[in-house]
């Protein structure tokens, strides 16, 4: 998501844009992802995420509109549902007073009965209504972003090392041949890109950098709806529901046209690999029926064996749970660019993230404010270099 992005945003001002994916097919990494959420983040004070979120929702569901197919059919690419958030414990609460930001009103307030209703949640349950807030099938935006004039895509090219000369970024592969020499790079591979950047470093400034890149695995479950009891089938929520996971239904599946549900995701720390395990079914089972109690007997036969499914992937985060964007360090390493680090919201935010790139190198207006844009900025990861240490670049 966040490599088709930036190459679309580029593209659209006029860029020749070179895509280097190391799979054979597109989604082999976190984008994979059958169904997820474009949703807005909530705060009580409407702290840096929820403001910075508001925006890539916003830059995702204006790309999505021009690009993609919206509706509610399995077939569609994705749905602007509105998403009503379930406010377990208390959580969540909106923000008020010199907090309550302009147009609240078309972002989030508190769901109405009748939502409230709808989502089969008892009557009163604390929870919130997202108007503007969708679920998307990421790879079909991956697809749609990189279809665009300007862009090429070059599949099973892994890139493994990088280095600097005057005239750019030269892309080498595991045999040491050249790939490409470019003027601007844009590293937008995910956990990756740390050993990328470290490469770099360790030949040319004797300085290892360490990006604090962390994997965080998920697992999403998922099974078709005609597997169903069609009791169950009449009280599925008619639009995703959040707030402990998420749980989405009527949507296909990558693989076939067939409506399916969906609840996820697990989150585990310190795992680099993303198998599917059958404790993530049943820990997704306890989040599904933490999330939408009454809906937890109609949907236990479908977490049965024969009909439950997985697909796991690895979420890739930062420290401040921000993305890294832009340049890294413009006067030691000019024309390298980072849009990594999307966490668990790379729907919301890696089409914020390719404008912020491409504006900053065309020269256009950041699409932030200066008080958001400096916690995206990936220089807040790069210390200055020690005295006596300034890199020299080789060809
Ligand atoms: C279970 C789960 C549920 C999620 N749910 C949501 C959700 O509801 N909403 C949301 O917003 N986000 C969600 N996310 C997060 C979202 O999927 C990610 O933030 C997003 O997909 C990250 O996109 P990316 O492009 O940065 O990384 P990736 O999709 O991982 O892409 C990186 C790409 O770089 C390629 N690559 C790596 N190294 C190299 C190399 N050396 N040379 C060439 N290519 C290379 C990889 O093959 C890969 O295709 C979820 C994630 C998981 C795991």
């Amino acid at each position: 998501m966040a490599g088709a992005a930036v190459a679309f945003s580029l593209a659209q001002r006029g860029w020749q844009v070179l895509v280097l994916e190391a799979a054979q097919a597109l989604g082999a990494g976190a984008s994979g992802l059958p169904v997820g959420l474009a949703a807005p983040h909530v705060s009580p004070d409407d702290n840096v995420l929820s403001r910075i979120t508001r925006a890539g929702v916003q830059a995702t569901l204006e790309r999505a509109k021009t690009l993609t197919q919206a509706g509610s059919l399995n077939t569609q690419d994705w749905g602007l549902t509105g998403v009503l958030e379930h406010r377990i414990k208390g959580k969540r609460e909106l923000p008020s007073g010199k907090a309550l930001p302009q147009a609240q009103d078309s972002w989030s307030i508190n769901a109405s009965a009748e939502q409230v209703a709808a989502a089969g949640l008892p009557h009163c349950s604390p929870a919130l209504w997202h108007s503007q807030a969708a679920w998307l099938r990421p790879r079909r935006l991956v697809q749609a972003q990189l279809a665009a004039p300007g862009i090429t895509l070059r599949l099973s090219c892994p890139v493994q090392r990088i280095s600097h000369n005057h005239e750019g970024w030269a892309l080498w592969d595991a045999q040491g041949t050249l790939i490409t020499q470019v003027p601007e790079l844009v590293l937008a591979s995910a956990f990756d890109t740390a050993a990328l950047l470290q490469g770099l470093v360790d030949s040319e400034a004797g300085a290892l950098l360490r990006f604090p890149l962390n994997p965080l695995r998920g697992q999403i479950s998922f099974g078709r709806m005609d597997a169903l009891p069609s009791a169950t089938l009449d009280r599925l929520p008619p639009f995703p529901v959040n707030g402990h996971g998420s749980f989405i239904s009527g949507v296909a599946a990558p693989f076939d046209e067939i409506g399916h549900w969906f609840i996820g995701s697990t989150f585990e720390r310190d795992c680099n690999q993303a198998p599917v395990r059958a404790e993530d079914h049943a820990a997704n089972q306890t989040r599904l029926n933490t999330l939408l109690p009454p809906l937890a007997e109609g949907m236990a036969p479908g977490f049965a064996p024969e009909h439950i499914q997985g697909w796991a992937g690895l979420r890739c985060t930062l420290p401040d749970r921000l993305p890294a964007v832009g340049l890294i360090d413009p006067l030691r390493w000019p024309g390298l660019h980072l849009s990594t680090g999307m966490g668990a919201r790379g729907i919301s935010l890696s089409v914020l993230c390719g404008e912020i790139i491409a504006t900053g190198l065309e020269g256009q207006a950041h699409p932030l404010p200066p008080e958001l844009a400096k916690h995206l900025a990936a220089q807040r990861f790069v210390k200055a270099p020690k005295p006596g240490l300034s890199p020299k670049f080789t060809g």
